[in-house]
């Protein structure tokens, strides 16, 4: 079952430090036959090096085993409708370089795309390097074909990026929902070095959940697996973008928390979700309780999730980060009332290039389980 990711949990292990074949073997479960396969292959790649042997006890010398982290790089884009954000990302999983440049989802995307890819492949320090590039795209992804089904945020429906970029470009190219990229990097450098199964909830301009169980990234049919934010709450409540009534982002998603405020008078007009720290921060009336109630909400449909698939640990990433302060006293205490058996909850650092890295972490494992 895990034979496929063995090869990228191998080299994320050694990301940690140089270890023997053995010690490798006992820290991921491996059989020493599938480990001495494996880091063969990672030798000839040239992505790990073996140390000069140690003594050990009264057995053979053992050769520790150490990853050369420069030797190759993974590039990810986040796509966004205003702008795009890269990472040129090492084998240990630590940046090498980050950039921002403007995007048009409406004006050729596709050639803006293969020109950002292209531009960093010339790159004459790293491009060279680079073994394959992987997008997080918001939306309803087709991963296995790599069609964008559909994407409000940019505006678009059965567009299949990943192989109209496969045809320009002379590496290899995934594409992924944005939160299942962040997820593959959870589960190789996050929440995936102690759990075998566990959730990511993404919060930001929309709500989704990446789903991991037995070490796999759960998908779905046609890559539909995750839309937590349309969970339904209350057919009468506010319109979603769906086009039902409320569904959990309806109440929680960063635009409907300022919408919210506004309705219930607590701006004089309706404010940027910018606002809204500072309007709690301030202790403006009503504002803190608006998002701990939103807060109760998410954490009350995350708990049912928890119960349905038994997993123990849950990380939270996500653009409304700035809102998690606000969040979390309802989100909490909803999680913790909610569930049958404990759950950890990981709350991460976010920053604008956190699905990127995602995408980075997506094309690594795909590289290196390449055979
Ligand atoms: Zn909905």
């Amino acid at each position: 079952m895990r034979e496929d990711l063995a090869r990228t949990e191998i080299l994320t292990t050694l990301g940690s430090g140089p270890l023997n074949r053995t010690q490798l073997a006992l820290r991921l479960g491996l059989g020493a036959a599938t480990v001495t396969e494996h880091t063969r292959r990672l030798i000839e790649l040239g992505y790990v090096r073996e140390l000069a042997p140690q003594a050990a006890g009264r057995g053979r010398p053992k050769v520790p085993l150490e990853l050369v982290p420069d030797a190759a790089y993974t590039l990810g884009l986040r796509v966004h409708h205003t702008h795009v954000v890269g990472v040129l990302m090492r084998l240990n999983g630590s940046e090498a370089r980050r950039f921002t440049v403007p995007f048009d989802p409406r004006a050729d995307p596709v050639g803006q795309l293969a020109a950002v890819c292209a531009r960093e492949l010339a790159d004459p320090a790293a491009g060279g390097r680079v073994r394959g590039i992987g997008l997080a795209v918001p939306g309803v992804i087709d991963q296995a074909r790599g069609i964008v089904r559909i994407s409000p945020h940019l505006g678009w429906s059965d567009l299949p990026l990943r192989p109209l970029l496969a045809e320009r470009l002379p590496v290899p190219v995934l594409i992924d929902n944005d939160t299942r990229a962040s997820t593959s990097a959870e589960l190789l450098f996050g929440a995936g070095c102690d759990h075998d199964d566990f959730l990511v909830l993404a919060v930001g301009g929309g709500i989704g959940m990446g789903i991991v169980l037995g070490r796999r990234i759960h998908r779905g049919p046609d890559g539909v697996a995750g839309e937590f934010g349309h969970v339904p709450i209350d057919p009468q409540g506010p319109p979603c973008v769906c086009g039902r009534h409320g569904c959990l982002e309806s109440y929680a998603a960063d635009y409907a928390l300022a919408a919210r405020a506004y309705e219930r008078g607590l701006t004089p007009a309706p404010v940027p979700v910018a606002e809204l720290p500072r309007l709690a921060a301030a202790d403006v009336p009503g504002v803190r309780d608006l998002m701990a109630e939103a807060g109760a909400a998410l954490g009350r449909a995350a708990a049912g999730v928890v119960n349905v698939l038994a997993v123990r640990a849950l990380a939270v990433i996500g653009e409304s980060h700035v809102l998690w302060p606000y969040l979390e006293p309802g989100f909490r205490p909803a999680v913790e009332s909610g569930v049958l058996s404990g759950v950890e909850i990981m709350v991460r650092p976010w920053d604008d290039s956190g699905h990127a890295r995602g995408a980075a972490t997506l094309a690594l494992s795909a590289t290196v389980a390449a055979r």
